[in-house]
């Protein structure tokens, strides 16, 4: 075994400027870094020298140096090259002019800079948000990340919008500590499925986070983060335009995309700086299942925490009487149907009453702050998840998965569309 592990460590010494990639496939595999010598950084977050970091399955990796290092790899990994070009450069200007941005609004006590990171998908949005995030707070700011990715997002879990207050660096293998994020329910996957609802709860979160960040004064002058989805054309441009709009942003990053850029230079008034910038050859595309894979995850994450930190989540029953359901969106009506002065579109953001049924298992259920049972479902806030692992119809009981202990917050629960299978 010793000559097995002996076989799997490679040492790399990377120049300034230079990255190292690398991926881990396999399931079960573990892959070990080590910073043997000088400076590196993983995606804006700082390596100790000597310390041991740990990834697993569906890590894919770039180890950046500006001074030059020497790094080791303990592991299997399925790619692991050195690149020497990468847009870094590029990205650290474009943090070196957000926090011109954040000095002068410090100065006059004004708001800093919102910015928002657009393109398709995979061309590693996600991590240039982490990398200017990473950079502002390694500068003793304090920004927001607002993520709008339903679908692979960095907050809570995959069906919802949020915004988190970054005060300090992500870590290398679990990302920004999750304390306190503020999370909207969406309840799918894609925001096509119900552009409405989209539209509306992103408005709200944008009103939240410009009274959030008026609290603060070390965040009103660090600014916004924005991360969006890959969705660029015709009704998914429209909500770029509009997310734009809702949360009055100062900057627009767009990723690797020349006509959404053009479009948006079109489109944008002139107060609105629009800058382009090339995606880094080290992002790597995910097929669907890829994707899949990592909501599943990310779930896993929300209610078993990750190896380093583990959660140890609760199973308990609930009567049917103690709690109530509902959906957002009816079913859709032909217009012929509909009441008077009803728009077809109306359906969409209709709650709707459920009682408990053998469809729900598996499916997460949002615990929400409404204290109505009306449009305050749609618009409030999410305490959080749980996740329906038994239905028992003779006795009218649920079986409920939850990061907290019973009772819940409320009784007022939405349900999503996305299921965990919990296998522990
Ligand atoms: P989405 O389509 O989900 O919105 P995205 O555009 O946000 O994707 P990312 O999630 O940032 O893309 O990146 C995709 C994958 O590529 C991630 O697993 C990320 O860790 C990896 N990645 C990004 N940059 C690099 C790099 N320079 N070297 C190696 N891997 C990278």
């Amino acid at each position: 075994a010793s000559e097995d592990k002996k076989e799997h460590v490679q040492e790399f010494k990377l120049d300034p400027d230079s990255e190292l990639r690398f991926e881990v496939e396999s399931k079960g595999e573990k892959v070990f870094l080590i910073l043997k010598a000088g400076f590196a950084e993983v995606f804006g977050t700082e390596l100790v020298k000597g310390k041991q970091y740990e990834f697993t399955a569906g890590a894919k990796i770039a180890v950046f140096s500006w001074q030059g290092c020497t790094v080791e790899l303990k592991g299997k990994t399925d790619v692991s090259y050195v690149a020497r070009e990468t847009p870094m450069v590029i990205y650290c200007n474009c943090h070196a002019a957000l926090e011109d941005m954040r000095c002068d609004a410090e100065k006059e006590n004004k708001r800093g800079p919102i910015a928002m990171l657009v393109g398709p998908c995979d061309v590693g949005k996600s991590t240039v948000c982490r990398i200017l995030l990473n950079y502002a707070v390694r500068m003793g700011r304090r920004p927001l990340f607002v993520d709008l990715d339903v679908g692979q997002g960095q907050i809570s879990v995959p069906g919802t919008i949020g915004a988190l207050l970054i005060e300090r660096p992500a870590s290398l293998d679990e990302g920004f500590s999750q304390e306190a994020p503020l999370v909207y329910n969406f309840g799918h996957k894609t925001p096509q499925l119900n552009s409405t609802l989209f539209n509306m709860l992103f408005t709200q979160l944008a009103n939240s986070v410009k009274e959030k960040i008026e609290t603060n004064k070390k965040t009103k002058a660090s600014g916004v983060i924005i991360n969006t989805c890959g969705w660029v054309k015709g009704e998914g441009y429209k909500h770029l335009i509009q997310a734009a709009k809702a949360f009055e942003v100062d900057v627009i990053l767009v990723l690797d995309q020349e006509r959404l850029y053009n479009e948006l230079v079109r489109d944008m008034p002139n107060f609105i700086k629009v800058v382009f910038l090339p995606k880094s050859g080290g992002v790597v595309e995910r097929s669907q299942s890829a994707r899949a894979e990592s909501r599943d995850q990310r779930i896993r994450e929300y209610f078993y925490g990750t190896p380093k930190n583990s959660a140890y989540p609760h199973s308990f029953d609930i009567k049917w009487s103690e709690i109530k359901i509902f959906k957002i969106g009816g079913p859709a009506l032909p217009d012929s149907c509909l009441p008077l002065g009803m728009k077809a579109e109306d359906h969409l953001t209709k709650v709707v009453a459920l009682t408990p049924n053998p469809g729900m298992l598996h499916h997460l259920l949002a615990v929400s702050y409404a204290t109505k049972e009306d449009e305050e479902l749609i618009l409030s806030h999410v305490a959080g998840f749980v996740c329906v692992t038994n239905i028992d119809t003779e006795r009218q009981i649920l079986t409920l998965l939850s990061p907290q202990p019973k009772p819940l917050p409320n009784n007022l629960l939405v349900l999503s569309e996305l299921q965990f299978m919990d296998s522990h």
